[in-house]
């Protein structure tokens, strides 16, 4: 790629913008073009917003001319996973469901990025209701992975992460049930942080599986993160599972740079399904890291083995609760027979207007919530769940933080997986973890093996995204990896 405005951090560029170094109307600019030229290979969004992003620059840059002091995000372009509301604006959710689906108001996070004058550029794509690893399962096709078209960008927010992997948005939001930040963020190269539970409003992402789920920020480097977490976090009364604190504020925290840090490394995470190129780039990381004085010791989460099966059946039965609302009738798909009885309408719009996908795990749901298998099944899963977090609490009695590696594979081939559900899930093994237990993870790009990313996850305990920003900055700062776009480079 040419030097190019694009090619500026992201925490420099917010500075210059508001310095006039840098107009909004050229970054915007710039970022519309690199979209229409890219992402008709890449289909990273399912809308884009162009006359009102470029108005709202160049209302900015008057604004700041004229020596108003403007919000913290002024004038960047900022992309929006589709399950995120903003007003006006579809919000499709990756499903023939909500195709026509316009948002009649933001999502909170929506309402704090316009507040800090952030620039809403588009909404990108998923799988279907956020639910998969791959992105494949999108009723607007699959996204690609800007290093390697061939290969799957990870998922569900794929379109957040290879938008910001292929510059064609500065930041992007993604929402995270069970990796789907870290995922993507790992099989692009690019930074994606899941907070702890209760740190961010939920108010307007609509809902699989809401225990277990959190809006997020994804960025190329740790610092640009940190400025979006800054202007997301925080109490919000419309969402009651947020915590009632003093949102935390990151800005400042690479001031200084970090000094100890205990480190654990948990063996569960490195069993035999996590590929070897994968364990070489993770393990390099930790031991540039000891080269630097920083001390790490092997440790144990012996009751993380079983995080997947009690994952899958957690998220499958608050998703067929969650997803029971999808009738047709008031909004979303409908057959539009009005011939037809009640049942068969409800019937048949949920058959039509559901992938495959989601109608599994909606059966899958419905079945272990059902009376007579609830006790077997979900009520075990949230016990396991219990005894998982304070596998976790009682790690992070003597470490700081975890690390681990955020996927076990390299990212795969388009459609590699797609006739098999289940292995598709096991990608999820080291993700899920952080999600039943409430806990921080992020992921920092770590190397690539053939050409194709690798993602380092760092966890730390709950409200400690500081820890998780201040050791990713370290690690950023320390591993050497190739910050181009693999076959994108040159476009
Ligand atoms: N891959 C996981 C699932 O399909 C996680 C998805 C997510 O985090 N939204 O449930």
């Amino acid at each position: 790629m040419t030097a190019r405005i694009l090619d500026i951090p992201v925490w420099e560029v917010v500075k210059k913008i508001a310095n006039q170094e840098i107009s909004s109307e050229d970054y915007i600019s710039e970022t519309l073009e690199r979209i229409q030229k890219i992402d008709p290979k890449i289909n990273a969004y399912i809308t884009v917003i162009k006359e009102a992003s470029l108005d709202k620059a160049l209302e900015l840059d008057k604004q700041i001319r004229q020596g108003k002091t403007v919000g913290r995000l002024a004038g960047l372009p900022i992309a929006i996973k589709d399950s995120i509301c903003v007003k006006n604006i579809k919000n499709t959710c990756g499903s023939r469901m909500l195709e026509n689906f316009v948002a009649p108001y933001n999502a909170t996070v929506a309402d704090k990025i316009i507040r800090e004058d952030g620039i809403i550029i588009g909404k990108t794509n998923l799988d279907e209701f956020a639910m998969g690893t791959s992105t494949e399962h999108s009723y607007f096709g699959a996204t690609r992975n800007p290093w390697d078209s061939s290969k799957v960008p990870g998922g569900s927010s794929g379109g957040s992460a290879a938008s910001i992997a292929s510059f064609e948005a500065a930041l992007a939001l993604g929402s995270d049930t069970g990796g789907s930040i870290r995922s993507p963020a790992s099989f692009c190269s690019v930074v994606g942080l899941k907070p702890t539970y209760g740190a961010v409003s939920r108010y307007g992402l609509v809902s699989y599986s809401n225990s277990l789920e959190q809006i997020g920020p994804i960025a190329r480097d740790v610092r640009s993160t940190a400025i979006l977490m800054d202007c997301i976090n925080g109490h919000d009364i419309r969402d009651s599972t947020s915590k009632n604190t003093v949102p935390q504020r990151f800005a400042d925290i690479f001031k200084n740079t970090v000094k100890n840090l205990k480190i654990g490394v948990p063996n569960e995470f490195f069993g035999e399904g996590v590929q070897k190129e994968v364990h070489k780039s993770i393990w390099n990381v930790i031991h540039k890291i000891e080269k630097l004085g920083f001390h790490y010791e092997k440790t144990t989460l012996p009751l993380v083995k079983y995080a997947l099966p009690a994952y899958y059946i957690i998220a499958m039965s608050e998703a067929s609760s969650n997803l029971a609302r999808y009738d047709g009738l008031r909004y979303g798909f409908n057959v539009l027979k009005n011939n037809l009885n009640w049942n068969t309408t409800f019937s048949k719009n949920r058959r039509n207007g559901f992938g495959d996908e989601v109608r599994q795990r909606i059966m899958l749901g419905t079945y272990t919530l059902s009376a007579g298998y609830f006790d077997q099944y979900y009520l075990k899963a949230q016990k396991i769940r219990t005894l998982i977090k304070q596998d976790f609490d009682r790690a992070f009695k003597k470490f700081d933080i975890l690390v681990v590696p955020s996927m076990p594979i390299l990212p795969f081939a388009l459609g590699e997986k797609l006739n098999d559900p289940l292995s598709l899930y096991m990608c999820d093994i080291n993700t899920v973890p952080a999600n039943l237990a409430g806990i921080p993870s992020i992921s920092i790009p770590c190397g690539l093996s053939s050409g194709l990313p690798i993602g380092v996850q760092i966890m730390a305990p709950p409200f400690r995204e500081d820890l998780l920003f201040k050791a990713g900055y370290l690690f950023e700062e320390n591993v050497t990896i190739d910050k181009s776009v693999g076959e994108f480079t040159n476009v």
